[in-house]
């Protein structure tokens, strides 16, 4: 149901059980949240929030891998450029641990496609992904893959299906063309992977970083 205030489930108790700390509401999914190491592809909801939020390798569960370079993520590359700035990406995509980091770019056929490993010393939690309902009086569809910032008014109007982590302080580990780079338009293809939020090279949705709460609080959100 939408009001001005803006969306709820019709059962509150449904409706609470599904609306997290910052009052933002989570779609109600079935289905497992378990799987394999192709942790590229758009995660169960529940898994890729659990993972993101904890910074926990989205393949496994476990800690994602960190050194004094910051954590490990390894990202899709989004296009055949060879200068992309990965400072400021914003993701979808958990971080990985050091087993994983390994295995993934063999077992997942979106990072063949080439990837980039990344160290990353801060992540902060900056919104969501889902789907933005119009408001009561607007007349326009639903928008099935939004990105919506914590700050944004249009926070309420939001069922999220995944958190979104900014990365900063990003060293480049090594990056790794594949025979077919991923063309950013093709968004049916990596649903995880939206297109550039404004186009511009930082300002895009990938995955998301790794830490422990602390560096959680650290970067921002807590
Ligand atoms: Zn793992």
């Amino acid at each position: 149901m939408t009001s001005a205030r803006g969306i709820t489930y019709a059962d509150p108790e449904q409706d609470d059980r599904h609306r997290d700390i910052d009052g933002v509401l989570w779609v109600v999914c079935a289905g497992s949240a378990t799987g394999g190491t192709e942790y590229a592809k758009e995660l169960h909801p529940d898994r890729q929030c659990t993972a993101m939020d904890l910074l926990l390798c989205a393949g496994c569960k476990l800690p994602a891998a960190r050194n004094k370079r910051g954590m490990t993520w390894i990202l899709p590359l989004l296009d055949d450029a060879t200068d992309t700035v990965w400072e400021g990406v914003q993701t979808a995509i958990p971080p990985v641990c050091e087993v994983c980091a390994d295995l993934a770019p063999q077992a997942c056929p979106v990072l063949r496609d080439g990837h980039v490993e990344l160290r990353v010393r801060e992540a902060e939690v900056i919104g969501v992904r889902g789907t933005l309902y119009p408001r009561p009086g607007q007349n326009h569809s639903p928008d099935p893959d939004a990105l919506v910032l914590y700050d944004s008014p249009d926070l309420p109007f939001v069922v999220a299906r995944q958190l979104i982590r900014e990365l900063r302080d990003v060293t480049v580990v090594h990056r790794t063309p594949g025979p077919h780079p991923i063309d950013p338009r093709r968004g049916d293809r990596h649903p995880t992977h939206a297109p550039p939020v404004t186009g511009r090279a930082p300002r895009r949705v990938t995955d998301s970083p790794a830490a422990t709460k602390d560096s959680r609080s650290a970067t921002g959100r807590a």
